[in-house]
């Protein structure tokens, strides 16, 4: 059998799930080459991972950045060439060669890269929550309209695809869920780290504490949005657009050993799952060899080591910010736009400014009530002045913080 070959742009390439990824390839040289890597600050991994990768085309934010990338390069005698701007990850994940990309950048910088790379109907291979938070139906138009194979990275979202029929996976916006006998889908949390932590404390949270994730090694971004359930707020969203679910056929199901990475419950009563040992280098080879399977690097799931499954309901009183996302997405239009921009910014003050947890649902609490009526979403300029709304939003509500 002659196996799937994929050129590869890999969008975010210095990050955590950008070295899953390489790590996944460099496991099946035969089967992908990588035509661009991305990153933004760290300019000596991308330079190691272009020395041994040799992509084709690097590509950074800054330019003296590219300049000292591309004086290294040559020193050591590399042929890669390093592009700068945002203009330049367009043009590495839309190039004629370039057959799949992995969209891995964090927060609303990945949107418009992956966008295009959509419009363009390259196989794309979803990290990037953020983009269909903040552009979902959007992007969900672009990707039909192309004809682009959407592969979701995400863990749970990966494994929900895994088990549902593959006519409702391939092309979930020719029929509904229930058209395909699907009662609903149960997305599964781990409840971060703070999942049993006395709610009293919860203002003395500090970064260090929030990103040290029990289950997963990640960026700091999507650690901090685990600790607040965001991230799971984020995921029912994500859930929403990549599997054209009703917010009423997504339920939140609290597994702290993050085993079964989600489950999809069928109309006769049966419940599909899909498990294995958290490590992100299973959905990124699942949605590189598509449908193939291939070889990971990831340890074999064991279950006695593992002794039990645990269930239990998520507490949205624990967690306001799980409870925001639902109501953004009910409200719909730019409200999962606006939510995530303050959130963005809400998680930087608290990484680097001293905002204190316990504020992070506060500040998007307010910014939702201040910017959501004057907001559109019929196209992305809307969309993308919603983003920028809140996000001035949210830095006047810091601003008034610290000087109050
Ligand atoms: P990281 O913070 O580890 O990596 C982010 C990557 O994006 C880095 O390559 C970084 O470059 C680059 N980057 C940061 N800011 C910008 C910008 N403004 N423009 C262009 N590039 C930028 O994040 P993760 O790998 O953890 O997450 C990436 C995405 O995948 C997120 O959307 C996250 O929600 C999602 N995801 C991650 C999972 C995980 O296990 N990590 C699981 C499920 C989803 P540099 O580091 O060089 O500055
Ligand atoms: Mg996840």
């Amino acid at each position: 059998m002659n196996s799937v070959h994929h050129t590869l742009t890999i969008l975010g390439a210095t990050g955590s799930i950008g070295v899953s990824t390489l790590d996944v390839v460099a496991r099946h040289p035969d089967r992908f080459t990588v035509y661009a890597l991305t990153g933004a600050s760290q300019l000596d991994k991308l330079l190691a991972q272009c020395l041994q990768f040799r992509p084709k085309f690097a590509v950074v934010l800054d330019e003296g950045i590219a300049d000292r990338l591309q004086g290294r390069l040559r020193e050591a005698g590399s042929e890669t060439q390093v592009r700068c701007g945002e203009e330049a990850l367009v043009e590495v994940a839309t190039a004629p060669e370039v057959t799949a990309v992995m969209a891995a950048i964090v927060g609303a910088a990945g949107m418009k890269p992956t966008l295009a790379a959509a419009q363009l109907g390259k196989r794309i291979l979803l990290a990037n929550k953020e983009t269909l938070v903040l552009a979902g139906r959007l992007f969900m138009d672009a990707v039909n309209a192309s004809g682009a194979e959407l592969l979701p990275i995400d863990s749970e979202h990966n494994a929900i695809y895994q088990v549902l029929p593959r006519a409702h996976r391939e092309h979930p916006y020719a029929q509904t869920l229930a058209d395909v006998g699907v009662r609903r889908i149960l997305l599964t949390a781990s409840g971060g780290p703070f999942r049993t932590r006395p709610v009293e404390t919860f203002a003395a949270i500090t970064p260090a504490e929030a990103v040290k994730h029990p289950n997963w090694s990640m960026g700091r971004k999507i650690s901090v949005d685990s600790a607040s359930m965001m991230n799971k707020g984020l995921e029912v969203i994500e859930a929403r657009w990549l599997f054209n679910a009703s917010v009423d056929e997504i339920s939140v199901v609290v597994h702290p050993q993050s085993i079964v990475h989600s489950m999809v419950e069928y109309a006769d009563g049966s419940v599909l799952a899909q498990l294995g040992t958290p490590d992100m280098r299973t959905p990124i080879a699942y949605g590189l060899a598509y449908p193939e399977r291939v070889e990971s690097g990831v340890r074999s799931l064991d279950l006695f080591s593992a002794g039990r499954l645990d269930f239990e309901a998520p507490d949205l009183q624990r967690f306001p910010c799980l409870r925001l996302a639902f109501e953004a997405l009910r409200a719909g239009g730019a409200a999962t736009a606006v939510l995530n921009a303050a959130n963005e910014i809400a998680v930087e003050a608290f990484l680097e400014d001293g905002l204190a947890f316990t504020r992070i649902p506060e500040l998007i609490e307010s910014v939702l009530t201040e910017c959501v009526s004057s907001c559109q979403a019929t196209n992305l300029d809307q969309l993308l002045y919603a983003d920028a709304l809140a996000r001035e939003a949210a830095r006047r509500w810091l601003a008034k913080r610290r000087s109050s």
